[in-house]
C-alpha cells in the first residue's frame, strides 16, 4: 500500500473516542492482514515468540528474522521473514487463523490501532493513538463497539506497552536530538544484547547483582538488558 493511500485511512484517534470493530474467523477477510506486510519486532515480541516455538533466541532470530536498517535508522530494525509464497505470508499463518497467538507480536495485537510513544525532555511520555481503516478490512463493519483501554485490555497488550516503552530512553535520548550516532559496533551490541536475549543471558557476570532473579524471570532480564545498554550508550 502507498503512503499516500495509507495516509487517507489513517485519523488520530482521542484516548475516549469509541470505534466499531470486531475481528473473528467468521469475516471475509479473514487471515487476510497476515499476508503481504512489514512486521517490525521488538525484543519483547521476539523473546514471546522464540519461547513459543521452542528455540532460543539465536536459532529464531536465524529461521524467522531479517535485519534491516535504514539512513534514518539510529539502530538496525528487525523484521520478522515472511514466506516465499506469492503472497509474502506470515510464517505462522494457517487457514485456521494464527498458530501462535496468544504469543502474537505487539504491532498484531494493535491492529486496528496504531501508537506512538514519545519522550519529553522531562522524562514524561506522550502517547497518542491513530486509527488504521484500511480498506481490505472488513471488522469495521461489526456492531461491537471499541475504545482505546477496551481493545488494549481485550489484546492483552499492556506488558508489551510496558517493556517497549523502556526502550524509549534508548531509542530516543536527549543525546540522539544533538547527533550522537552508534558505531556499527554499538548496532550489532544493540542487537545481540536485546534481541539475543539467551546470549546475553549466558555472558551476564558472575558478579551482577540480582543474578539469580536475572535468570529466572525473562522479562526482568529483558528489563535489566535495556538499562544496561543504555547506561554504556548514553552514560545516564
Ligand atoms: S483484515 Fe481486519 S477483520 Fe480481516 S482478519 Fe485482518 S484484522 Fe481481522
Ligand atoms: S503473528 Fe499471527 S497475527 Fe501476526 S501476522 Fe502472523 S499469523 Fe497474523
Amino acid at each position: 500500500m502507498s503512503l499516500n493511500l495509507l495516509a487517507d485511512h489513517v485519523r488520530p484517534l482521542m484516548a475516549d473516542e469509541r470505534f466499531r470493530f470486531r475481528c473473528h474467523p467468521g469475516v471475509g477477510c479473514f487471515t487476510e492482514c497476515c499476508r503481504e506486510l512489514e512486521l517490525a519486532l521488538s525484543p519483547y515480541d521476539v523473546l514471546r515468540l522464540a519461547k513459543r516455538l521452542g528455540l532460543d533466541s539465536a536459532h529464531f532470530l536465524d529461521r524467522f528474522a531479517v535485519v534491516e536498517q535504514g539512513e534514518d535508522d539510529l539502530f538496525p530494525r528487525v523484521f520478522l521473514a515472511m514466506v516465499d509464497d506469492s503472497r509474502a505470508s506470515c510464517p505462522f499463518v494457517d487457514r485456521n487463523g494464527c498458530t501462535v497467538y496468544t504469543d502474537r507480536p505487539a504491532a498484531c495485537r494493535t491492529y486496528p490501532l496504531g501508537r506512538g510513544a514519545s519522550l519529553k525532555e522531562d522524562g514524561t511520555v506522550t502517547i497518542l493513538h491513530v486509527l488504521l481503516t484500511e480498506p481490505h478490512c472488513q471488522g469495521f463493519a461489526e456492531q461491537e463497539e471499541q475504545d482505546v483501554a477496551a481493545w488494549t485490555a481485550d489484546q492483552g497488550l499492556a506488558v508489551y506497552q510496558r517493556l517497549n516503552d523502556l526502550l524509549l530512553p534508548l531509542l530516543q535520548h536527549p543525546k540522539t536530538k544533538t547527533g550522537w550516532r552508534p558505531s556499527d559496533a554499538q548496532c550489532q551490541q544493540y542487537l545481540t544484547t536485546l534481541y539475543d536475549l539467551d546470549r546475553f543471558r549466558d555472558e551476564l557476570p558472575k558478579a551482577t547483582p540480582e543474578r539469580e532473579a536475572l535468570l529466572a524471570d525473562d522479562e526482568r532480564l529483558l528489563t535489566h538488558a535495556i538499562h544496561h545498554l543504555t547506561l554504556d550508550f548514553y552514560g545516564d
